[in-house]
């Protein structure tokens, strides 16, 4: 396998990483000012680097072809080319832009998080090569500058209109809690995960991309939806709204009911965490599930499966789609120990019927 010292033939000055991140609830909330709950994985993205004395910046990923390509440009050059360099010159490009000092450097990014999996990858790409670019420039930036930065180069230089949930849990989540964010606040509170819980994230085998067009679309629906309504952000609005967001035209209606009642099921999640009530937090996910598959129209029909099997299994609380949708992964929370199996078992059921190839992301072979 390649590493950095394969490629510039010197161990690197600087490594750095960030987790890959699964969100237990609160869905496509994120820009619309509202509430999410996502937690960090054991999957990591690694950038490794050196600084140059110049402005020119190599940089090649194990996880994007092999033999790994080695990529060049110069800070100040930055351009977009979509592709995935483009997240590389996004977070350079954003920080000059913010009037950090930076020069080129030789990087290596190797990467477990799946690519285009709803886990995440991108903002672990982002926050691991801001935590190497802090440490090897000598930055002045926090960590919930570092989940700043991180999103606005996804947003202006990439083009994928994300929210700011998956950096901060890049910047900010760890494995044994639950970052339950204010996104309009950007207030935030660790929630211990229940200990009698084991997460299970199933990869259905089919990616997505956030770049194209469908999170883009629904972002835009959301607007549209503020617009009509006279409301800043959904966010704004609450259950006790729904008889007047209804009358909205189809599919703006469905796009607000989803939103409004995601946010509350959030904030039960939050109480069911809490008080370790894991039968109605599951109860949560089922209910969150049907809101994306139903009304914010984000499910394909392999992850409706997954999440089908899962209720045959009485060891699974609950399960739904995690990530931006159109594909990904799903989430589940299983009676603790059963985790592995079950999640092998829903998985093997679930290649048989689709042909699809799934992944047993969460937990790892005991
Ligand atoms: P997700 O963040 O859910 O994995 P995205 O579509 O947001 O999916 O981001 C995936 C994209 O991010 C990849 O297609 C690639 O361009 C880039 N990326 C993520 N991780 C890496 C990596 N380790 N090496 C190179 N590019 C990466
Ligand atoms: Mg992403």
């Amino acid at each position: 396998m390649t590493d950095f010292q394969d490629l510039y033939g010197s161990a690197p000055t600087v490594v750095a990483d960030a987790p890959g991140r699964v969100n237990l609830i609160g869905e496509h909330t994120d820009y619309n000012g509202g509430f999410v709950l996502p937690t960090a994985i054991p999957q990591r993205t690694t950038v490794a680097l050196t600084p140059r004395r110049d402005r020119a910046v190599h940089v090649a990923s194990a996880n994007t072809g092999e033999p790994p390509a080695l990529r060049e440009y110069l800070i100040g050059m930055e351009n977009p080319i979509h592709d995935w360099i483009d997240y590389v010159q996004g977070i350079t490009w954003t920080l000059r832009t913010a009037g950090q000092r930076i020069r080129g450097f030789d990087a290596w990014i190797s990467s477990d998080v799946p690519l285009g999996s709803g886990l995440s990858s991108s903002a672990a790409l982002e926050v691991a090569l801001l935590r190497a670019l802090r440490a090897a420039f000598d930055l002045e930036l926090d960590d919930l500058a570092l989940a700043r930065l991180g999103q606005t180069a996804e947003n202006d230089f990439v083009g994928a209109h994300v929210g700011i949930m998956d950096q901060m849990a890049a910047s900010l989540a760890d494995e044994h809690t639950a970052l339950f964010l204010d996104t309009r606040s950007m207030a935030y509170q660790r929630v211990p995960l229940p200990a009698d819980l084991d997460l299970i994230v199933l990869n259905s085998g089919v990616a997505h991309d956030h770049a194209s067009g469908d999170y883009n679309t629904r972002r835009a629906e959301c607007e549209r939806a503020c617009e009509l309504l006279g409301v800043r952000q959904l966010r704004d609005l609450g259950i006790t709204d729904l008889p007047r967001t209804d009358a909205l035209p189809e599919p703006l209606n469905r796009r607000v009911r989803h939103i409004i009642t995601e946010n509350q099921r959030v904030l039960d999640a939050v109480s069911a965490m809490q008080v370790g009530d894991l039968p109605h937090l599951g109860q949560l996910f089922y209910a969150s599930h049907a809101s994306m598959r139903d009304d914010y129209q984000i499910s394909v029909m392999e992850i409706d499966m997954i999440v089908e099997l899962a209720r045959r299994e009485p060891d699974i609380y609950g399960a739904r789609l995690t990530g931006g949708g159109f594909g990904g992964a799903v989430v589940m929370l299983a009676h603790k120990g059963s985790g592995y199996n079950v999640g092998q078992r829903i998985a093997q059921a679930y290649a048989a019927t689709s042909g699809r190839t799934p992944a047993l992301l969460v937990p790892a072979k005991p």
